[in-house]
């Protein structure tokens, strides 16, 4: 039984015509499925009884499902998704004025240990399928409603995206394609801890995604200490490759930055970073660290945040801080998981 949200509908017209199924009929079945959010072929009302008895025999139309949604206070809706074999990942629907944007996991963990993450805490436990990775959208427009929309999708919940670049690959066809979710590349975002190497392979498999790259640091030695897995990486070579993928594609990028007291939060630290990113063409968001219990890391005063902030734009690079629902979104990163996880003595 192969799952529909691993299929292209080209895919889907191969295996259809090899049952004597009408090909013009994958069409509407991914309509279905990616549209109007049908988890079971009973739901296809327009199809007919037959087939929709015979089609559950071939295919499965998701392989995971909702195990808990939770209302977070500002209109945010965490969904813990759970796995074939039990594991649970999460996802994060952020409603704001004219979006509804989902941030979505790639790994079932994350081996990559920031000091500061909560993801890493307890490594990597397995790569996402990229069913997997796409259900977790359609799981969040489920969640919406029959009228629900969703417009922008952030590769930024638990795991490193570009180390599991072939099924990100592949689920973010599925989600741009018109067949599928319609979600274009200028509405997804994708953030890597600096995972240089798979840029190029993105840019030639015309899967361009605006990009975010996780920087924490304004020089390499502040960046090894906080980020320890990417300390053969330079900042010089981290800049280098972002922008050569801003010229090869024309999307945003983006460096963000987690403020952590007293480790990157003085005003000389953002006039350095200030002085290797101006004149990039690149934008910095800044994000105050959000609390994780398990670890001793402090968030900075609201004075620092603007001191930092200003020190930046001082230098000529345009930077935002990220806002409250921003916010939600990296508390939920791993956060929610580990507890969950804790609860059910799963993962
Ligand atoms: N592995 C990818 C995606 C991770 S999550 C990456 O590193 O970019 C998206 C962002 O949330 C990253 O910039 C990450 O560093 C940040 N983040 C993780 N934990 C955080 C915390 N406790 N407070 C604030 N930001 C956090």
């Amino acid at each position: 039984v192969e799952v529909l949200t691993g299929l292209s509908v080209q895919e889907l017209e191969d295996r259809l015509e090899a049952l004597g199924v009408e090909r013009w009929r994958a069409k509407p079945i991914l309509h279905w499925v990616y549209r109007r959010g049908a988890s079971s072929f009973g739901e296809m009302t327009d199809l007919s009884l037959a087939l929709r008895e015979e089609l559950p025999r071939h295919f499965q139309v998701l392989r995971s499902s909702v195990a808990e949604s939770r209302p977070g206070p500002d209109g945010t809706v965490k969904h813990l998704v759970m796995l074939p074999g039990g594991d649970v990942v999460e996802t994060v629907m952020i409603p704001e004025e004219d979006r509804r944007t989902v941030c979505i996991s790639t790994q079932v963990g994350c081996p990559m240990r920031c000091v500061f993450c909560a993801s890493g805490l307890s490594g990597l436990k397995r790569n996402l399928e990229a069913p997997e990775i796409v259900e977790q959208v359609l799981h969040a427009l489920r969640g919406l409603g029959p009228e629900g929309r969703i417009s922008n999708v952030v590769v930024m919940g638990i795991g490193e995206p570009l180390l599991n670049a072939a099924n990100l690959i592949r689920a973010l066809r599925t989600l741009k394609a018109s067949w599928g979710m319609g979600i274009g590349y200028r509405r997804i975002t994708l953030s890597t801890v600096g995972v240089i190497g798979q840029l190029p392979e993105l840019v030639r498999q015309d899967v361009t995604p605006n990009l975010a790259v996780s920087l924490h640091a304004p020089d390499d030695s502040i960046r090894a200490e906080v980020v320890p897995t990417m300390k053969n990486v330079r900042i010089a070579d981290l800049v280098k490759a972002a922008v050569e993928y801003r010229q090869a594609t024309g999307k945003e990028v983006t460096f963000e930055y987690v403020i952590l007291e007293g480790i990157n939060d003085e005003k000389r630290h953002a006039l350095e970073l200030g002085k290797k990113l101006k004149g990039k063409k690149v934008k910095v968001n800044v994000i105050p660290f959000n609390r994780v219990e398990e670890l001793p890391y402090r968030a900075p005063s609201t004075e620092k945040v603007d001191r930092f902030v200003a020190a930046l734009g001082s230098c000529g690079v345009p930077v935002t801080v990220r806002k409250r629902k921003g916010d939600a979104v990296s508390a939920a990163c791993g956060q929610l998981r580990a507890r969950f996880t804790a609860k059910a003595g799963a993962g």
